[in-house]
């Protein structure tokens, strides 16, 4: 007797805040080629296309196996036509001569330079770009019209390029906690971002600071900044005061990667090193994220400044459609009962969400 097995075919929720995406996962050539193609529509501006590969990225890093064959994929969720043309490219010969082109192409390349500019989005990249911009040396020999943070951002430019490893992270995780500790005593300084997620090293070091007394945190920030300069430890920031009001009620959703209105500062900080880059001058650029969270958002704003960015946008396009919800970065509001849901853990806001909690190593769509 003859039985015909059903091809092997992977199931999977169709939201990525509904999946646990580990750090390491066996599909990494397959991502690199989508990422690589999300990030070139992002170049081009189109936001949309971008979306869609950054999606169908994430669905592969959720997998529990590595890919053989393009069946495999079944009718998944959020795995469009071109992306699985991309897949079947790469699992048949290895890459996909869509992204090589990309790769090699002099937009591309230039992109990604400009970008990698601290205070350089991709507006600002693409008009220098058209303007015949093709070097960070082309900047300063025509007189570009950079901003402070531009400035500082290519004056650190290598530094802020290379990766910053879990120990400086840590260190200066450390060096924050003992100004707070001088200017409010009590006050926690908590790791957020890529670190939290369990990686070994990012982009930078975001550090979310509270006070368990509602209040106490009000000011606090440019005390802090103050006390770190006066150390030098600071080679650029600026700051943004609170400029939320919760009477207000919440942004409306929809808005795609929404600003939170913390008090905040965006730093470079200058960081003592004995090895690696920057050994031979002693100290090293790190981009540091400082953000003040009274203490009744906090689990809202930890769950917002943990990421990854996809799984932040999963969570809010989740709460909103499937819930009626808005989640932002400071409170959780129910449009039906027209109320706010208060929470004093990242677990309870995921209860209010009907979804499984997700911890953050688990995060890493
Ligand atoms: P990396 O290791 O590259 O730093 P990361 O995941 O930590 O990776 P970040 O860009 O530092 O990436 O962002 C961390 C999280 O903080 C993201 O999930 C994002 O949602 C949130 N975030 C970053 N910038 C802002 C901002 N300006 N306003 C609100 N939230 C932000
Ligand atoms: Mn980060
Ligand atoms: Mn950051």
């Amino acid at each position: 007797r003859v039985t015909t097995l059903a091809p092997h075919r992977w199931q999977m929720a169709p939201y990525a805040c509904q999946r646990r995406t580990p750090l390491l996962h066996s599909n990494q050539p397959l991502t690199e080629a989508l990422e690589t193609l999300a990030e070139e529509a992002g170049f081009s501006g189109s936001e949309g296309r971008s979306l869609a590969f950054t999606r169908a990225a994430s669905v592969l890093k959720a997998l529990p196996g590595r890919l053989s064959t393009l069946e495999e994929l079944g009718p998944l969720p959020g795995i469009g036509e071109h992306s699985r043309r991309v897949i079947q490219d790469v699992l048949e010969d290895g890459v996909c001569a869509e992204v090589e082109r990309v790769k090699l192409s002099e937009r591309y390349q230039t992109m990604k330079l400009f970008t990698k500019i601290f205070g350089v989005g991709v507006r600002t990249a693409s008009r220098w770009y058209q303007e015949g911009l093709r070097t960070l040396v082309d900047l300063q020999e025509r007189g570009t019209k950079l901003t402070r943070q531009q400035q500082a951002g290519l004056r650190h430019y290598d530094d802020l390029n290379t990766p910053v490893e879990r120990g400086e992270a840590e260190s200066i995780s450390r060096a924050v906690q003992g100004a707070v500790q001088r200017c409010l005593p009590g006050t926690s300084v908590t790791l957020a971002g890529g670190f939290r997620r369990g990686k070994p090293h990012g982009h930078d070091v975001d550090l979310l600071l509270t006070h368990p007394e509602a209040g106490r945190e009000a000011g606090l920030l440019s005390r802090v900044v103050s006390w770190l300069d006066s150390q030098d430890l600071i080679l650029y920031q600026h700051s943004q005061e609170n400029s939320y009001a919760l009477q207000e009620g919440p942004e409306p959703p929809g808005g795609r990667d929404v600003m939170d209105r913390f008090e905040r500062c965006f730093s470079i900080f200058r960081l003592e090193v004995q090895g690696g880059p920057g050994a031979a001058r002693g100290w090293k650029a790190v981009r540091v994220d400082l953000v003040v969270a009274p203490i009744s958002q906090f689990p809202f704003a930890l769950l917002g400044w943990t990421g990854s960015r996809h799984f932040e946008r999963e969570l809010r396009r989740f709460a909103s459609h499937e819930r009626k919800m808005v989640l932002n970065s400071h409170a959780l509001y129910d449009s039906r009962r027209n109320l706010f849901l208060p929470a004093v853990s990242e677990e309870e806001i995921f209860q209010h969400l009907g979804l499984e909690y997700v911890p953050p190593a688990q995060r890493n769509t």
